[in-house]
């Protein structure tokens, strides 16, 4: 046993004798917690290479989001701003709708010409004017007169009120009222779904189908939007054959630039591919620069420490500065974020994730799409969280906090249930097929069956 501050300090005073072995060990031992252990860690977490202070993921979120910016903007048609998200903020040019207009077909009146109405005793009103949707009435409705109306038809001056068609009666040119009718029945006022001046969308925004009526409304025949980030995506490995080679001896199919292909088109990025490189530094190096003109870099595979893992030392050849490496997750801990410095533009922001088909998709998901929806302007980087009840245990064993793969159930109480999708080893791209969502857990820990558990939605539960 290596010898602690008490030994020192015992040993210069006098030889040790009784209870004082008890005492050494025990002094030894708060030795060891509050000053070998602590400093041992510090050193290693300043060892460049094997930086092995793990982070948590939300100090790897805050360090990326840190680093990576909104991209600028460019202008497209109306018709091709679906998805897209919003560059700036838009204000209302007018008042919509830009008079009252009826609600229903029926009859402009005023309210005041049917005070007291009844079924035994109707007001009595003299039809003197017509005014259909798109058309004007003429004159002014006077005391005394209804006016023949239909719905988004302009009510005229004089009128206050519509009643509809169904709830009167008429003999000629004369209508029956047999209720009294409150001012502003049936009428949609000026400016009820926007007023000029009124901020209606923000930045950020992404815009679904309302918001195109909206910008339709507003005459916006353009909308300027934040641009598409242009995404690489590289794979990596000797042992990786991607789509129309033959597989070899030792060789496996790469599934790993697809999944992620699908992960950026739905984060709103457009991928590029950068093929498949083997574990050579040259090839992977070559790979990068290939990419350089992209706004982020996606690599996987070949980021740990194996003699083959060259990705990290690439990065560093073409002059990345790394942020960050191991972070306390399952699955997925190695994952690297760097920049590399560009003139004209940022930095681009590259991330080396790990290789295994669900590490890589899961640390996309927590790293990846917070960033590529930061670059495209999105006002929203997270998925919704949702709490869903465990319909059996869920075990997170290990140190590692825990985001395990979950199908989700709607239950009858309108929440949802949540349960493994098998087993979780880091390989099994079938088990994140079946996923929904993850389900982050805490390590060391087991969600009973009937306690709740926070899901990242991934998909709309089917
Ligand atoms: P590595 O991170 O290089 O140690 O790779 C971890 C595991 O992921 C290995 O079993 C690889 O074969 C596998 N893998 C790496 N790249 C891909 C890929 N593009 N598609 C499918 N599996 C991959
Ligand atoms: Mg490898």
């Amino acid at each position: 046993m290596p010898l602690g501050w008490y030994d020192l300090k015992v040993a210069a005073a006098r030889p040790r004798v009784g209870d004082e072995a008890v005492k050494r060990k025990t002094l030894n031992a708060v030795f060891d917690v509050f000053v070998r252990i602590p400093l041992v860690a510090k050193a290693l977490a300043r060892t460049p290479c094997y930086n092995a202070r793990m982070i948590s993921v939300e100090e790897a979120l805050e360090r990326i989001l840190a680093r990576v910016g909104t991209l600028g903007e460019e202008q497209v048609p109306l018709t091709r701003a679906l998805g897209r998200v919003l560059a700036h903020a838009v204000s209302s040019t007018l008042d919509l709708p830009p008079w009252p207009n009826s609600s229903m077909d029926g009859y402009a009146l005023r309210g005041a010409d049917a005070t007291g109405a009844s079924t035994k005793s109707p007001a009595r009103l003299e039809i003197a004017g017509r005014i259909a949707a798109g058309h004007v009435a003429d004159k002014p409705l006077t005391a005394g007169q209804a006016f023949r109306i239909f719905t988004g038809g302009p009510l005229p001056d004089g009128a206050d009120s519509v009643i509809p068609q169904e709830e009167v009666t008429t003999e000629g040119t004369t209508l029956l009222v047999a209720r009294p009718v409150k001012a502003g029945e049936f009428v949609r006022p000026r400016g009820e779904d926007m007023r000029a001046g009124e901020s209606v969308l923000e930045r950020g925004r992404l815009i679904g189908p309302a918001e195109l009526g909206l910008l339709a409304a507003l005459g916006h025949a353009q909308v300027r939007v934040v641009r598409k980030p242009r995404v690489g995506i590289l794979s990596t490995g000797d042992e990786i054959v991607d789509l129309g080679g033959l597989l070899g001896p030792g060789q496996i199919p790469n599934s790993n630039t697809y999944s992620l292909t699908g992960q950026v088109i739905e984060a709103g990025g457009e991928p590029v591919p950068l093929g498949v490189a083997p574990d050579r530094l040259e090839e992977i190096e070559a790979r990068f620069r290939w990419g350089l003109g992209c706004d982020l870099l996606i690599s996987s595979a070949g980021v740990s420490v194996g003699e083959h893992d060259f990705v990290k030392a690439a990065l560093e050849k073409l002059g990345a500065e790394q942020h960050l490496w191991l972070v306390n997750m399952r699955p997925g801990k190695p994952i690297a974020f760097a920049t590399i410095p560009s003139t004209g533009k940022g930095a681009l922001p590259v991330f080396a994730l790990p290789g295994n088909p669900v590490s890589a998709m899961v640390t996309f998901e927590l790293f990846v799409r917070p960033a590529l929806r930061r670059l495209g302007g999105h006002a929203r980087l997270q998925r919704p969280v949702v709490q869903a009840r465990a319909l059996a245990a869920i075990p997170n064993p290990g140190r590692r906090r825990g985001f395990l793969r979950v199908a989700l159930t709607a239950d009858e109480s309108g929440g949802y249930g949540a349960r493994l999708t098998g087993d979780q080893s880091s390989g099994i791209l079938r088990s994140m097929v079946a996923a929904d969502g993850l389900a982050v857990i805490p390590g060391d820990s087991t969600i009973a069956a009937g306690e709740m558990v926070p899901v990242i939605l991934l998909r709309e539960v089917r």
